[in-house]
């Protein structure tokens, strides 16, 4: 017998205004038809009627309150987008009932409108992309971008001028996305930017509705929304900015993972002041005891760079010392490469290479040991674990002190009967440098 496929919600739409009004109906209508909907010609079929309207003089404005009033008559399923959406309180004031009200280009916001209003049917035959987007990561965990591009200019990257300046995604845009992600079964919120303790400085004063209540563009009001969502969330890419401490007490919360991924680079003051690097200050070391004594278990992951140009032994040998005090607990480092287009490419002082992989030798040998002595202090914890991968009787985990990809795993024997994503108490047996070795706790 054949299948009977679901019918697809049918979406109705009234453009109004100006050209540029028309291309943005087109882009809305494009992604919602490639999200599987159909579209109606009249009020009566469509399950939800988008009004794109125009605010460009006050006739038009009317134009546009009139033709959402049409709408609503109509079909009573309305959601506003465009120019007018700037006076969302005029339009809520006049028509209670809209569904939704958005800003001009808000492209990802109407089309979440949509799907939340008239949700798809899940079905294989038409759903071509699932709900959550097409992944490169196995389904446990997922990456979830909040802004591009950055607002600094260090002297050894380019990405500023390839990406920009800094631009915020709207919070409930983000929230939504992880929402989708943690129904289609992600455990793991990965959040990554260029610079994430900087997000929303850009549209700090545009609060966004989530869930009935405003949500400000803020790392720490992000953050603990995100908490609210996904079982485990772990923040990459934060520089130590004063407000970073508002997010410690959330991981002593549990809300967010107790686990900062700084990327320092560098300790000497002149090394990073050549380096342009933000957040430069000189009290991390008290920071960071700070920082531990609210959450005791917190890991930080951190990366360096060593033969940066001007770059002294004392420079280097300050960056060995303040390791030494700062006992952190993941640590990568490069050797310094000039990047086409980088001003650091300019700077006097290069470092020969053979002096760079010795200090690279140097750092990496200093960092291991301190891993080492860290991983041994967990031998006969219990720990929590989520799992990557079963292989026979075994299973490769991650403790919340372990990022994919780039920290280190909790190999488990007798784990047999777990499966991928499972997050499960495991008791600590032994260590090496690197990584850990357990078994389940029943
Ligand atoms: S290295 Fe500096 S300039 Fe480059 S993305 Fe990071 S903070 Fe921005």
């Amino acid at each position: 017998m054949a299948t009977r496929l679901p019918e697809a919600p049918k979406v109705g739409m009234v453009s109004l205004g100006c050209p540029k009004n028309l291309v943005d109906s087109e882009r809305i209508l494009t992604k919602l038809r490639s999200d599987g909907y159909a579209m109606s010609a009249d009020y009566a079929g469509a399950d939800v009627v988008l009004v794109n309207t125009c605010g460009f003089l006050d006739s038009a404005k009317e134009e546009s309150l009139e033709a959402i009033g049409e709408a609503i008559a109509e079909n009573g399923r309305v959601i506003v987008t465009g120019c007018m959406g700037k006076e969302a309180e005029v339009i809520r004031a006049r028509f209670p009932g809209v569904l939704a009200v958005s800003g001009a280009q808000a492209y990802e916001e109407v089309v979440g409108a949509v799907h939340d209003a008239a949700p798809m049917p899940a079905n294989a035959f038409i759903n071509l992309v699932p709900e959550s987007g097409l992944k490169l990561t196995p389904r446990h965990y997922s990456y979830l971008k909040i802004s591009e591009g950055c607002n600094h200019r260090c002297s050894f990257c380019i990405i500023p001028s390839i990406r920009g300046d800094l631009v915020s995604r709207r919070p409930d845009a983000i929230l939504r996305e992880a929402e989708k992600l943690v129904e289609a079964g992600t455990k793991e919120l990965l959040v990554i930017s260029q610079d994430t303790s900087a997000y929303g400085v850009d549209i700090r004063k545009e609060p966004r509705m989530w869930k009935g209540a405003p949500v400000v563009p803020h790392m720490t009001d992000l953050a603990r929304e995100l908490g609210k969502i996904a079982p485990w969330v772990r923040l990459h890419y934060v520089y130590p900015y004063p407000h970073v401490d508002q997010v410690i007490p959330l991981m002593a919360e549990g809300l967010v993972l107790p686990y900062l991924d700084i990327p320092f680079q560098h300790a000497s003051p002149t090394v990073l002041r050549t380096m342009k690097r933000p957040a430069n200050e000189a009290k991390v070391l008290e920071r960071l005891k700070k920082w531990r004594s609210i959450a005791p278990d917190i890991t930080i992951r951190s990366t360096f760079v060593v033969g940066f140009p001007g770059e002294t032994e004392a420079d280097f040998q300050y960056l060995l010392d303040w390791l030494d005090e700062a006992q952190l607990d993941r640590v990568g480092a490069f050797r310094f490469e000039p990047v086409e287009g980088a001003a650091a490419n300019d700077l006097p002082g290069a470092v020969p290479e053979e002096i760079k992989e010795e200090r690279y030798a140097r750092i990496m040998e200093k960092t291991a040991a301190i891993s080492a002595a860290k991983l041994q202090a967990k031998i006969g914890r219990t720990l929590e674990a989520i799992v990557d991968e079963v292989d026979g009787d075994g299973a490769n985990a991650r403790s919340q002190a372990d990022a994919p990809e780039i920290d280190g795993t909790v190999f488990l024997r007798d784990a047999g009967h777990l499966k991928q994503g499972d997050i499960v108490k495991v008791e600590i047996e032994d260590a090496d440098d690197h990584d850990l070795f357990g078994v389940p706790v029943a």
